[in-house]
This record gives C-alpha cells, sequence and structure tokens, in this order.
C-alpha cells in the first residue's frame, strides 16, 4: 500500500522535515521559557512540539529532548516540575507529574 506521503515530492518532504524540527525547537524553548509562567500553556507547546516531531520524523537531541519525561511524555522543567540530582556519574531528573527517574549517564551527556 501507498503511504500518502509518499506522492509528495522527496525535495518537499524534505523541506517540510527541514522546517517541523525548525518549529518544534522553536516550541521546545518557548515552553520551557513559558513554563515558568503557565505550566499548562507550556504542556500545549510541548506536545504541540512532539506532534510535530512524530509526524515529521524529526529526532533533536539531548538538549531539547531532556525537557521530555521518558514516562508521561510530558514536559519537565527543572526546577518548575522536576528534580535534577547528580549522582553516580549520572543526571537523574525526577518528574513532578508521574515521579519516573530518567536517567543520563554524564559521560554522554
Ligand atoms: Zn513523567
Amino acid at each position: 500500500m501507498l503511504c500518502p506521503d509518499e506522492r509528495i515530492p522527496a525535495v518537499k518532504r524534505r523541506e517540510a522535515k527541514k522546517e517541523a524540527a525548525a518549529a518544534a525547537k522553536d516550541l521546545v524553548e518557548l515552553s520551557a521559557e513559558t513554563a515558568k509562567e503557565d505550566l499548562e500553556l507550556a504542556k500545549e507547546q510541548a506536545a504541540l512540539a512532539r506532534k510535530l516531531m512524530l509526524k515529521y520524523n524529526v529526532r533533536l537531541g539531548w538538549r531539547f529532548k531532556r525537557f521530555y519525561c521518558h514516562g508521561c511524555k510530558q514536559l519537565i522543567v527543572p526546577g518548575v516540575n522536576a528534580r535534577v540530582r547528580v549522582a553516580k556519574g549520572m543526571v537523574l531528573t525526577t518528574c513532578g507529574s508521574c515521579g519516573r527517574v530518567n536517567r543520563k549517564s554524564l559521560a554522554q551527556a
């Protein structure tokens, strides 16, 4: 079966992906800023960015991914709804909504 996206020329698809990546980056940065004043609005912005990333198959680096909880996929902002600790060579970010501890090795960060 032909995927509907395959009917769109490759060049156009690549450009759409680039635009989606740029928009998602802007949205994640914006949501991290917004979280300090309005957490609910910030969560909506982050959800929109995630939706864009899923639709256009965009992967962002740790700089942007760290704002998402691996458990509940919601926005986590250190100092607002997340706790960050460093232990055993790891960055431990505890989500304020679901309590999941998101781990990142310091060697990779
Ligand atoms: Zn969570």
